[in-house]
């Protein structure tokens, strides 16, 4: 169990346990009152996380019931308030779809703004692309407020506030991004480039039902009942990766992040304001352990360790999504099914992560290996 630590310039963590009930209005209140901030008449984004077209009760989307408490406390600050996420898949129609099935145009109201109509072209500084699309909102706020999602995921290990201003991008630009960084280690730091472009002032993680197993959306839900809160993406992150029982070293962005001192990584260099009570038992996806092999070894073990999707007949109802998201076209769809070709696979996951009808299982030599010892 991590206990309360207190140094004056140490990052600010807030930990509370919670539910999507009236009692969550007064956590939220109490948490704004630990990063207070005048926002009258400022344009504040509050940046969710809408991955898809997903029912809340799904845990792959931030609540419905978080945004809106939100929501409601800006606007009792004075703020002119707009929410909205770029999901996976792009476009006009996606985007609407995606917020209405996760109850986000709901609860939003005449906040929602869909970030796709207004992209704009930024320069970036990164090893990796030159300019990357963005929505033109997330450069004009006064101040971003992130809710992220506390969820696994296969590339990643984990999605949390840093990953969830990848969402900045606008639609197929993702994709390729993907391409441009086409391992963990390079995607970690391409994910970095994006999260300088413009950190969140407030990052406020939903944990009340969070993702364990092969996320980002084809995890399974797990009721964590917590809600966690810094005004620093990375040391946010790292605190809900401890109290997952893991180190924020093991996960590439985390670690890659410390290394540019964007954060602190260790609860003794925060300020934990709650309990950072350890859970138990917790799953990560299948991919943690060959993607950390993965990372040490040179190009062409790495492809050995690695996993590879693998296409669940049963399940897969050719729906082609798989196809239209892969980022170096190496799935395609034949009138049998999707059909990978495993040289060109770089091992994004952004077909298992798109597909709509978890037809897709990763798998892999190593991953074998480990399961039958
Ligand atoms: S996205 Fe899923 S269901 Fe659709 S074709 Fe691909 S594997 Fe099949
Ligand atoms: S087949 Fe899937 S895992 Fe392989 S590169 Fe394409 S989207 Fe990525």
């Amino acid at each position: 169990m991590l206990k309360q630590s207190c140094s004056a310039n140490s990052p600010t963590v807030y930990i509370r346990d919670a539910r999507y009930d009236d009692s969550l209005n007064r956590i939220i209140e109490d948490l704004f009152t630990l990063f207070p901030r005048n926002r009258k008449d400022s344009l504040v984004l509050v940046k969710p996380n809408i991955l898809g077209p997903h029912a809340p009760e799904k845990g792959v989307t931030t609540h419905p019931a978080v945004v809106k408490a939100v929501i409601q406390i800006l606007k009792d600050q004075g703020a002119k308030v707009i929410v909205g996420d770029n999901p996976g898949m792009g476009g006009y129609g996606r985007s609407q779809k995606a917020a209405k099935t996760c109850g986000l145009l709901e609860c939003a109201g005449d906040c929602y703004v869909n970030l796709s109509l207004n992209p704009v072209r930024v320069k970036v500084k990164s090893d990796y692309f030159q300019e990357v699309t963005i929505s033109r909102e997330v450069l004009e706020a006064d101040e971003i407020i992130n809710l992220p999602k506390l969820k696994t995921h296969s590339l990643t290990v984990l999605t949390g506030a840093v990953k969830n201003t990848f969402g900045y991008v606008v639609g197929a630009d993702k994709l390729r991004l993907h391409a441009s960084c086409p391992t963990p280690a390079q995607f970690a730091q391409g994910i970095l480039d994006i999260y300088e472009i413009r950190p969140p002032e407030l990052n406020i993680m939903d944990a009340v039902l969070a993702m364990e197993g092969n996320g980002p959306s084809n995890g399974i839900p797990v009721l964590l009942g917590r809600i966690l809160a810094s005004d620093n993406a990375v040391t946010l992150d790292a605190a809900a990766v401890h109290m997952l029982g893991q180190k924020p070293m093991f996960i590439p962005h985390l670690k890659a992040a410390a290394e540019r001192g964007l954060g602190t990584t260790e609860p003794a260099d925060m300020n934990l304001a709650g309990d950072l009570k350890t859970v138990e038992g917790f799953r990560f996806p299948r991919t943690f352990v060959p993607g950390l092999a993965g990372l040490v070894l040179n190009r062409y073990l790495s492809r050995w360790a690695n996993c590879v999707p693998e296409i669940l007949p049963r399940r897969c109802t050719a729906c082609g999504i798989c196809a239209a998201h892969c980022p170096v076209k190496a799935m395609s769809i034949s009138p049998t099914g999707p059909v990978l070709n495993r040289d060109q696979c770089i091992s994004c996951y952004c077909c298992q992560e798109m597909c709509p009808e978890d037809a897709i299982k990763l798998s892999g030599r190593l991953l074998s290996l480990l399961q039958r010892r």
